[in-house]
């Protein structure tokens, strides 16, 4: 141990009782056997509080030591061979490792009350195991140790206000996305419910003619089919995020898909005098058939709504090896690129067409890219202001 070169480092923390203390009036008294003291060290000095022979040691705690204890200590660390011995650096710096690899471990794993816990009994541990580490003769670097401690609780302090206040940002998006979505709910069913509630009136009071009855009643039919169709799409979009809506794939007939596709929406397109074309190979690709057919028109009677009068619009596809791809063209108002992921987000309406003459919801293509996601397809869009928009929806073969 000597050949350490190290500090010499006296243990001043001898148990109570290590040395037994005799008063020199008993000696003088005789009181004393020979026993007591054969084959023992004995210290002579003063060990009064006052007789100012008293020193501090690093464990004195505000109460000197007596001049012959502290020599004591230091004849038997030294004829013990009980010197403290640090712990030392490769050592120190394991332990550091070792409190801030609990720490971050805690941070990573746990929340709340159990990442509490874990700091308080990794605070507790540091001290605790220090004090054993030195009564068996070891000095721990307790400073170093309550440092790291220190920084990694702070760290996790903070790691856990950040998890807590993305959970509260969350869930406020959470909320608002709720209440918009009521708000657009309400806003969508607001029309044909007024519509219906108008004619009924009209019917109810007698203002219209036996003639006339039943073109009222027609209307409010379709706008009692128009409500149903506005809820099964919410329904959907919900169902579909939540991944409840199962998909059955089986071999589809693209032809004659956009075949029924392309009749409703050409009934669609005539008030606004568009044209649609069309050109699709006869190629069957694993698909819902309803949901597909329900995305292309939706591609198509965006298309229109968003289009100028007298214009074209193109159905057309393409394949290769792997996917089929079917794609709608127009020649109409088009979307900036800054716009182009944002109107896949539900509710997402652009601006320009929120204020315009064509009713939505922002609900369509949100709902298109949840089908084509389950198909295990993409969807894309390439767009230009003012030229036009083209949509793909590319599904895979397999
Ligand atoms: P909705 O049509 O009910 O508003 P969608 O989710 O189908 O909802 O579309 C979202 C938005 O994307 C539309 O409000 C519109 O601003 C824009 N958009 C969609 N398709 C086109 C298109 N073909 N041309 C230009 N803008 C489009």
């Amino acid at each position: 141990m000597e050949r350490d070169q190290r500090r010499l480092i006296i243990n001043y923390a001898g148990p109570e009782g290590v040395y037994r203390r005799i008063s020199l009036g008993s000696v003088l008294e005789g009181a004393v056997l020979p026993d007591a003291v054969r084959h023992k060290i004995v210290v002579v000095g003063v060990t009064a509080q006052g007789a100012g022979d008293r020193l501090f040691t690093p464990l004195s705690s505000g109460i000197g030591m007596s001049g012959i204890e502290i020599h004591a200590n230091v004849a038997r660390t030294l004829l013990d061979r009980a010197f403290l011995i640090p712990m030392g650096l490769p050592a120190e710096m394991a332990g550091c490792v070792l409190i801030a690899a609990a720490c971050v471990l805690g941070i990573a794993g746990l929340r709340g009350v159990r990442l509490l816990l874990l700091l308080a009994v990794v605070g507790a541990a540091v001290p605790a195991a220090s004090a054993l580490a030195l009564s068996g003769g070891r000095i721990w670097p307790m400073g170093s140790f309550l440092a790291v401690f220190l920084v990694a609780g702070g760290v996790a302090g903070m790691g856990e206000y950040a998890a807590v206040t993305i959970a509260l940002r969350q869930s406020e998006r959470k909320r608002r996305d709720y209440a918009f979505r009521v708000q657009a709910i309400a806003h969508e069913i607001k029309t044909p419910l007024t519509a219906i509630q108008g004619s009924s009136e009209l019917i109810s009071d007698g203002t219209v003619s036996d003639g006339e009855r039943a073109a009222v009643a027609g209307l409010i039919y379709k706008e009692s089919k128009r409500l149903t169709g506005i809820l099964h799409a919410f329904l959907d979009v919900e169902r579909m995020a939540s991944g409840s809506l199962a998909i059955e794939k089986k071999p589809v007939s693209l032809h004659a898909v956009c075949d029924e596709v392309l009749e409703r929406a050409r009934l669609y397109s005539a008030r606004k005098r568009i044209r649609i074309e069309a050109e699709v190979d006869d190629t069957s690709v694993p698909a819902d058939a309803e949901l597909l057919s329900f995305a292309v028109y939706n591609l198509l009677t965006n298309a229109v709504k968003y289009s100028p009068k007298d214009t074209v619009i193109r159905l057309g596809m393409s394949e290769d090896a792997r996917s089929v791809s079917v794609w709608v063209a127009d020649h109409g108002y088009g979307i900036a690129p800054s716009e182009q992921e944002r109107i896949f987000d539900r509710f997402y309406r652009m601006r320009r067409d929120d204020k315009g003459d064509e009713e939505g919801s922002g609900v369509g293509l949100a709902l298109v890219r949840e089908i084509v996601t389950q198909h295990g397809g993409r969807i894309l869009v390439d767009s230009q202001p003012g030229a036009g928009s083209r949509f793909t929806i590319v599904l895979p073969k397999v």
